[in-house]
Parts: C-alpha cells; structure tokens; sequence
C-alpha cells in the first residue's frame, strides 16, 4: 500500500477555499462538507510522478495515517454532508448510516452527469447546409453546360467559293534487301551463318559468407513511477508502478550470398538476301473542277499499285462574319454541289458533327471541317 497524501476541498455555501480533507466542516461558515470535490496542492488530476520528483508531495503524518479508515466517505440522504466511514451517525443532522445509499463517489458522478446535460443544454444548435444540395446545384450547372454545347445552331446563307479534290495513288517497287536474324525466312538467299551470342543468362557462381551488423532492444532494467488515487475520505493514495527501460544490444550475424555471373548462351545467326516490296512514291492528280480522275500509271516490272486515297472538299464564304471555311464530304454528295451555290451548315455548338442542311435544321449530307 503506498503513502497516504492531504487532499483538499472548498466550501460551496461560503467560498472557503484549501480546507483540509481531515476537516468535516468548514471551519469559515461551520456547515458540513458535502457536493465536494477532493484535490492535492502541487499535484494534477492525473499527474504522474517519477520517483526523484516528490518533494513537495504533501503525505501525511504517521501519526494521522493511522486513524484515516480506507472506504469514501458515505454521503446523507437527508442532509447531503459527507461523512467518515468510521462515523456510524451523521455528524450534521444524527441520521443513521443504515439510512443512506451513496458514497462520495456515487455523488460525484451524479453531479457530473448534471454538470454535463446542463452544458449540453446550453450548446446552441449548429446550422449547416446540406452537401448534397450544393452537389445538386453544381450537377444542374454542368448538366446546363453540356446540353447548350451539344445543341445545334444553324448557319444559314452560305455562299460556295471552291470546289477541289485530290486523288493519289501509292506505288511499291520489288528491291534486294541485306538482312540477318536467328531464323532464315522463305525466299531468303543465304550468304553465311556463323554461331553468335543470343543472350545472357545469369547464373550462382558461387556464395560468400558476410558479416552483418544487427541491434535489438533489450530490458536494461525496470524504474518506479507513481500515480494518484482520489480515496474519497480527503485523503489521496500514492501508488508506485513500474516500467521498464530498454537499451540497444549490437550483436553480429553470419549470412550466405549467392554471387552471380553472365554466362554467354550462342546461336547460328543467318546473314541473307530477300526481295521485299518497300514504298517508292506517290502519283498524284488535283484540281478545282467537277473533273476527278486518276493519275496515269506507267509501273515498271518491278513496281506494283499499294491503295488509292481520294478527298473532296468545298469552301463557303459566310457574308455575315466574313469567314471562309472548308469541308470535306463524300463524292456523290460533292458532285451535287457547285461554286455559287448558297448552303445551310448545322453543327454542334462546340462546332463538331457538322452536316449540309435545310433551313429547319434538317439533315441532307454529312461534312468534316478540315482544319
Ligand atoms: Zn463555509
Ligand atoms: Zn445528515
């Protein structure tokens, strides 16, 4: 058991202040101690002490230890004093101990439990918008933007200044390449093999022993420390409590490590001719007319045709802005088109998914705006 310490309390009827906890009654205003709380001089609720920090931890005398009884104080139903566990009446009013339900401790929880719903009371009521609202809104907004942009707007009165297209065709030509790998193709002509290395593999040539340096933390020993306990009598007790220390031990292990090497791994490499098609030129023919035709072919024995390519496009002057543009579409919907002809254009706002139209906005043909 460890030492007994003075605790302290002050007189709620008169404001009495630091009236030591083996005093019954305030000894200002004489009435008897009840809705008390204890506490020590110099030490905190909860406070922890460490052995060599003590000094002016105010125990009690041998002398008055004796007489202190271990048990809270028991509290008057009828009179609420607190008494002594050794009284067996109390001492304010003469009720019998038979007669109360509560100690010292069961006081103050009760008193706590009041000290908080008043607060709680007392808490005014935060008023907060609702995140989901404000996500709502900004979802209407985005969902506002995005319906303008995909709208279409109509550009009426468009006057055609051009038409152009452009037809191509891309011709190969049969050449001998020198080439080598790991595998002869068919059709290669060989010139020579020679065994070469393919790749690297990495193998254990052997393991080293090492030392390593490691630490650990080991107990070196364990300290006292002390806590405090309200007793509920006006007393507190001191209670030692160990914990322990712990210090860094070095110590040296031996461990084993595989120490690799490259070892070269060969192969019979092929040196090769081989004929390969390879892209030689582009024919081209052009023009600003409704006369579209392909370029003449004059292809040698060792040239062959690799794909066409054909556009056709159209450009509208628009009076109103005093912007020309330029559209490319299909043949057969280019053939219907002529310079001076007037067009309406529908797009998208953000100016994409263009297409000839009515008026109204009705579809007739599909454009792309070439940039
Ligand atoms: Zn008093
Ligand atoms: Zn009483």
């Amino acid at each position: 058991m460890g030492n007994l310490v003075m605790g302290y309390w002050d007189c709620p009827f008169c404001g009495s202040k630091g009236i030591a906890g083996t005093t019954m009654n305030c000894p200002a205003c004489g009435r008897a101690r009840g809705d008390v709380k204890f506490y020590m001089k110099n030490v905190a609720e909860g406070e922890i002490r460490e052995q060599n920090e003590r000094g002016d931890v105010e125990y009690l005398k041998e002398e008055q230890a004796k007489y202190v009884s271990k048990n809270p104080d028991w509290y008057c139903s009828f009179c609420n004093s607190l008494n002594s566990d050794n009284a067996q009446f109390c001492g304010n009013c003469g009720a019998s101990r038979a007669d109360s339900e509560s100690n010292y401790f069961d006081m103050l929880q009760k008193k706590e439990e009041r000290e908080r719903a008043a607060a709680a009371a007392q808490q005014p009521e935060q008023k907060r918008r609702n995140p989901l609202v404000i996500l709502l809104i900004i979802a209407a907004i985005i969902a506002g933007v995005v319906f303008f942009l995909n709208s279409n707007k109509t550009s009426g009165d468009l006057k055609v200044t051009a038409l152009n297209w452009d037809r191509s065709i891309s011709i190969e030509k049969n050449v001998q390449c020198s080439e080598s790998g790991w595998e002869l193709p068919e059709g290669a002509e060989l010139t020579e093999k020679k065994r070469e290395i393919h790749h690297y593999d990495n193998v254990v040539d052997h393991y080293e022993k090492r030392e390593v340096k490691r630490s650990r933390q080991v107990v070196d020993h364990y300290e006292t420390y002390y806590t405090y306990k309200d007793n509920g009598n006006g007393t507190f007790t001191e209670e030692p409590n160990e914990r322990p220390v712990y210090t860094t031990e070095y110590y040296t292990e031996t461990v084993s490590e595989p120490v690799y090497k490259q070892v070269a791994r060969y192969a019979t490499k092929y040196y090769y001719t081989i004929w390969r098609w390879k892209q030689d030129r582009e024919e081209k023919a052009a023009g600003n007319d409704h006369n579209a035709y392909w370029p003449e072919l004059n292809l040698g024995g060792d040239e062959r045709e690799a794909g066409r390519t054909e556009e056709y496009r159209f450009t509208v002057e628009d009076q109103k802005k005093n912007t020309t543009t330029t559209y490319r579409l299909a043949e057969a919907d280019w053939r219907n088109i002529h310079v001076d002809d007037t067009l309406n254009i529908t797009a998208k706002r953000t100016g994409k998914s263009a297409f000839i139209s009515d008026e109204k906005g009705n579809k007739i043909a599909d454009v792309e705006a070439v940039r």
